[in-house]
């Protein structure tokens, strides 16, 4: 089976790797410049500073992949999640809203850790098994639409002025781009219309300086930022010590634009004095997509099987959540397609 998956982000290499450790023969297709999705490699000279706080739950669809993937030292330390500060709740709400990445919404504390070396290493373990398996990858393109035969079966995607031929398609993109390349192929598109993306201002730092400590972490309830430290050996320069930096990772999660990125600086102002002087590397980032949808509007990855097309991402049902969830759908949108 020849198979085109659009996105190259956690979920669409996970589909990848699953479809072709079945046989398919798999195209890769990511628009921008780099695998990795949300979590691309971004530059920050001898630091490993993850866009986001990125921190990898045990035992999760995701370690597990890694753990089948003989990825050697993927787990990591243990995130202190109970050594964190909570300002204006208590610390269970704390561990709560950084284990769902949500202010509404129940999740079950779980163990977070801190993956070895950086996400971008983990995402970068998923791209080697790819390739190792034979899966083709074409960077910098953008799949453009899908089309359908006669019996409304998939049976081919333009990617510029061409047309590459498949017998199914996994859509491992955002619901918005995956409602604009269903709409190509004059399919229904209203339940990814529907979803209703979470965008945060974030803003991550590596500083010369320990503006944390004791605490491994912030929780502000009334402004919904949430800060924390992911200092470790393995991504510090040679020059740094745990105990004399700080990888700092904040998100506002009740905001976006200027006025969540004024929310993570009044906050750091109040809580981590001096940490503007002791900035090493620092990015900022407006608007960046959290969520796409809202748990209850979570989609079937199978709405559109029959036509030999099968959705991936968190904006799928499945059990898991963040970056779990992303493997899980795009292994499970692998299956599918494969049992079909
Ligand atoms: C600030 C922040 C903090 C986070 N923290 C955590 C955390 O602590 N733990 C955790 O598990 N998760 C965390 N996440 C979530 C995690 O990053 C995402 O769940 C995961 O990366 C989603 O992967 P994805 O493959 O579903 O989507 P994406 O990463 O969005 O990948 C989709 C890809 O498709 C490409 N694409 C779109 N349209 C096309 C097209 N037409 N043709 C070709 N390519 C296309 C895009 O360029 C993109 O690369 C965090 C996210 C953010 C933003």
């Amino acid at each position: 089976m020849r198979v085109v998956v659009v996105g190259g982000g956690v979920a669409g290499l996970s589909a990848a790797i699953q479809l072709a450790a079945e046989g398919a023969s798999v195209f890769l297709v990511e628009s921008k410049d780099i695998l990795g999705g949300r979590v691309r490699l971004q530059d920050a000279g001898d630091w490993v500073l993850d866009p986001g706080l990125h921190l990898l739950r045990r035992r999760g669809p995701f370690q597990q992949l890694l753990r089948r993937l003989r990825a050697p030292r993927v787990l990591g330390k243990r995130f202190e999640a109970a050594q964190m500060f909570a300002v204006g709740c208590d610390s269970s709400r704390t561990r709560e809203v950084l284990a769902s990445m949500r202010l509404v919404g129940q999740n079950a504390p779980e163990r977070l850790v801190v993956p070895t070396g950086g996400w971008s290493s983990l995402v970068g373990r998923l791209i080697l098994a790819a390739r190792d398996l034979g899966v083709k990858f074409l960077i910098e393109q953008e799949v453009k639409s899908i089309l359908l035969d006669e019996d409304g079966m998939v049976r081919a995607v333009r990617i510029a002025a061409n047309e590459v031929e498949c017998d199914a398609v996994v859509l491992a993109v955002s619901p918005v781009f995956a409602a604009r390349l269903l709409a190509t192929a004059s399919l229904p598109t209203a339940a990814l219309d529907a979803c209703t993306e979470h965008r945060v201002a974030a803003i991550d730092a590596a500083l010369l300086g320990k503006v944390m400590r004791p605490y491994s972490g912030y929780f502000d309830e009334a402004s919904g930022v949430l800060v924390i430290d992911l200092a470790m050996p393995d991504r510090l320069p040679e020059r740094g010590s745990v105990e004399s930096c700080t990888l700092l990772h904040a998100v506002c999660l009740s905001k976006d634009g200027e006025e969540g990125l004024t929310a993570i600086k009044t906050f750091l102002d109040s809580r981590c004095a001096g940490w503007r002087n002791m900035v090493a590397v620092r990015r900022s980032s407006k608007s960046v997509m959290l969520h796409p949808c809202a748990p209850e509007e979570r989609l079937k990855g199978e709405m559109y099987i029959d036509n030999g097309i099968a959705l991936a991402g968190t904006h799928v049902i499945t059990s898991h959540i963040l970056s779990d969830a992303a493997v899980d759908s795009g292994r499970k949108a692998a299956k599918a397609l494969m049992n079909r």
